[in-house]
């Protein structure tokens, strides 16, 4: 790398040395021009003056004088332009022989080489891509800037003990993850066996447990005659929420079950979505039977949907809405706009 530099230092000398070379040949060319331009009018001063000389004396003295005076002269000029075209074949000279270093030099430098292909770009010679190549560049400055200020985030923020998931101080993530596992990993006989103990709690609503794959559950429950809904089960984890109203069902024309399609009653998509909220609310990967136990309760609350007024405001409908939202606690009733 630094003979390739070294190269390039000698081809730049060689090129500044063939500059001076070729500036010296053109003063040599005026230089001589000018002597040339010169020389005629003086010759011509002489033969005047000879031819004015001739007609007043016309001594043949005189004319010989002249003749040796003329040849003398000519003598001078020849030897000054030979000494002229002496300097100029030498500045040539020069030149020839600095060139012949510089194709030396050159020869011996490698392709230059590019560091990526934004270089590349650069040498386009497209007027089109000459932009681009500077738009890149800002845009560089710019991700790198941005790397630089979420680093400095990360930093703030990693200060900050505040977090949405309330983990116990001692407990490193690794036993968290076995324990989340443990969550999925409850024998299919303990489910139902929560299920059924639930089903006997709740009276006055139906819940029981379907495993049309295998593996997952999906809990159905009906609640009094207001609502169906289905939880879907990995182990005792909470994977998926829908409502329905109680004169929709769960099963498609096959008898299938089909988990996806929403209620067209836009109360139960609201409850729906309550109840999404709901399952992460009471997510605990740590106590999964008190998750569920604890959701289940909270949907209970759901069985005065359509007969108990919001707490708030006291209406029964609110944009023709009942109160779509229970407390997490209390399972009071609020329309959604009314919620504390
Ligand atoms: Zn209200």
């Amino acid at each position: 790398m630094s003979d390739q530099a070294d190269h390039i230092l000698q081809s730049i000398h060689l090129v500044q040395k063939l500059r001076s070379g070729v500036g010296q040949v053109f003063k040599d060319l005026s230089d001589g021009i000018s002597e040339y331009s010169e020389d005629p009018q003086n010759r011509d001063d002489t033969e005047n003056q000879g031819k004015a000389e001739g007609a007043s004396a016309s001594s043949k003295e005189s004319k010989s004088a002249q003749s040796s005076k003329e040849s003398g002269s000519d003598k001078a000029e020849d030897q000054k332009h030979r000494a002229i075209l002496k300097t100029l074949k030498k500045s040539l000279e020069t030149i020839s022989h600095d060139f012949s270093d510089l194709e030396k030099t050159g020869a011996s430098i490698g392709p230059v080489q590019l560091f990526s292909n934004i270089d590349n770009l650069s040498l386009d010679p497209h007027d089109k891509n000459a932009v681009m190549h500077s738009q890149l560049l800002q845009s560089y400055k710019w991700t790198n800037k941005m790397h630089e200020l979420a680093s400095q985030a990360v930093s703030i923020l990693s200060q900050n003990t505040l977090k949405r998931t309330q983990v116990p101080k001692f407990t490193n993530a690794k036993k968290q993850k076995v324990n989340m596992l443990a969550a999925c990993q409850v024998p299919q006989a303990s489910v139902d066996q929560l299920i059924l103990q639930l089903d006997q709690t709740y009276p006055d609503s139906s819940i029981s447990i379907h495993r049309p794959l295998g593996g997952c559950g999906i809990m159905q429950i009906e609640l009094g005659h207001t609502l169906r809904a289905v939880v879907v089960l990995r182990g005792l984890m909470i994977e998926w929420v829908k409502v329905k109203g109680f004169g929709e069902s769960f099963k498609n024309e096959d008898g299938q079950f089909d988990i996806w399609t929403a209620s067209r009653y836009q109360v139960f998509q609201k409850v729906t979505d309550n109840a999404e909220a709901a399952s992460l609310r009471f997510y605990a990967p740590a106590m999964p039977q008190l998750a569920i136990k604890s959701f289940v309760l909270w949907l209970n609350g759901y069985k005065t949907l359509f007969s108990a007024p919001c707490v708030k405001c006291g209406k029964f409908l609110l944009n023709n809405i009942p109160p779509t939202w229970r407390d997490y606690r209390s399972r009071e009733p609020y329309h959604d706009v009314c919620r504390p």
